[in-house]
């Protein structure tokens, strides 16, 4: 293999000696690629974070919900996020148990709280009728409330969810109309939660929403945990040597913030923080072909099968990926050039990577697309009628692992059904 530009790989040993255009021949483009070395650090880093002794770390799994990965994330002793009854059915498949799954949700029906219920998982409802509607199904219950305490952070509008112009969390001044429901619907309040919003790369504004979260807390006696959110970034520009989340220092911050609180509130509680792309993110990348480089009046398209089928966030938040070149023949790059890298999907939009200076890119090369393992496949779609691709895990000993085949055409079919007669 021609290394043509493989630096942060390289830094990382992301392949551990596995040769990427032997894996793209073996498995088919495109393909995401997992770690599991990385995987597991980044589990520790996050569960090392404080020394306060009842700190959890729940995975988020809208991030990454492929089971092998769950079953990696178990058995580094976290616990999980779900958004949905669909994220509950996987997590108690890869292993987790009722309690360890906290069921965080929004504007949901009564039969998706219920089968919550019966999940036996911790609930958080997120407004004042949505927790009269759990009080009037499940009433005695034990529930959680999700406040909003009017501090927002994240790297898009679309991500920004607490602050004063969002959907999520019950506002503090409501706390009065909370516990009248409580006290109706005898519901025992075990915790209340924030989540700020994503990709905070510098601590001020977790450290500020925590504070504010603590003060309501106090206003709640007896609760078994306070959980502070997730939203810790990772840095996507790490061919530019861009600095992660300093986590010492924000450990410390946190830390400090976290014995204060159960010194002020007079015990030790459960103290979660909800993690997702931090986790998840930096241990995957995405194998992918170029089929075409052309010239399009001014510009030059590397066209590729990454469309955006397989990763929405360039399309849906104007992400930046990082981007590599290998190559199987020893032809070399000379010189760099400014390119845009498109994927396959019939619009204009489908852009990976515009206007990027990379090394000159040939028709054949395999290029990896970095950090994709945060929000990727979960949202990957079969728009356009395209597959969804297979995932392939790089285990510690150096051994890849098939974790989900490649879709198949007659996937296209499935729960589709044809008329008799037209
Ligand atoms: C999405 C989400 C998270 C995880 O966000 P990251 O930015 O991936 O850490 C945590 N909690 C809630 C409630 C979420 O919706």
């Amino acid at each position: 293999m021609n290394k043509i530009a493989t630096k942060v790989t390289d830094q990382m040993d992301f392949f551990e000696g596995n040769d990427p255009v032997a894996l793209a021949k073996q498995y088919g483009t495109p393909v995401y690629v997992y770690n599991e070395r990385i995987l597991r650090e980044r589990c520790r880093d996050l569960k090392n974070l404080v020394t306060y002794p009842k700190f959890v770390v729940d995975y988020s799994a809208k991030a990454n919900c492929n089971l092998a990965f769950l079953q990696i994330v178990k058995s580094e002793g976290l616990e999980v996020d779900a958004m949905s009854p669909g994220e509950i059915f996987m997590e108690r498949k890869a292993g987790f148990a009722p309690e360890e799954i906290f069921y965080i949700c929004n504007n949901v029906s009564a039969e998706e709280m219920q089968y919550a219920i019966d999940a036996g998982v911790h609930i958080s409802v997120d407004s004042l009728s949505q927790l009269e509607q759990f009080g009037q199904i499940a009433p005695g219950h034990e529930v959680a409330v999700r406040f909003n305490p009017g501090v927002g952070a994240g790297h898009h509008e679309k991500v920004v969810t607490a602050g004063k112009k969002t959907k999520f969390g019950i506002e503090p001044k409501y706390i009065p109309e909370v516990k009248a429901l409580l006290e109706k619907y005898d519901l025992k309040l075990i915790g209340i939660n924030q989540h700020i919003g994503s990709l905070f790369m510098t601590g001020e504004a977790f450290v500020a929403s925590i504070a504010a979260l603590f003060e309501i807390a106090k206003q709640f006696p007896g609760l078994k945990f306070v959980d502070m959110g997730g939203g810790f970034g990772i840095p996507y520009k790490k061919e530019f040597d861009e600095a992660p989340l300093d986590l010492k220092e924000l450990g410390e911050a946190i830390d400090k913030a976290l014995y204060k609180f159960a010194e002020e509130y007079g015990e030790q509680i459960t103290l979660r923080i909800e993690p997702g792309r931090y986790i998840s993110a930096e241990c995957s990348l995405i194998l992918s072909e170029v089929h075409s480089v052309k010239h399009n009046h001014e510009k030059k398209f590397v066209g590729c099968d990454c469309g955006f089928n397989v990763l929405q966030r360039p399309i849906m938040y104007d992400s930046y990926h990082g981007i590599e070149v290998y190559r199987g023949s020893d032809v070399k790059s000379e010189q760099t050039e400014t390119v845009t890298v498109v994927g396959n999907i019939c619009e204009s939009g489908d852009i990976l990577a515009k206007d990027r200076e990379l090394p000159e890119i040939r028709k054949g090369d395999i290029l990896g697309i970095l950090d994709a393992g945060a929000y990727g496949f979960t949202m990957a779609s079969n728009y356009n009628n395209r597959l969804r691709p297979a995932e392939i895990l790089i285990r510690e000993n150096g051994e890849v692992v098939l974790i989900r085949e490649r879709e198949v055409l007659e996937d296209l079919l499935r729960h589709q059904i044809a008329l008799k007669n037209v």
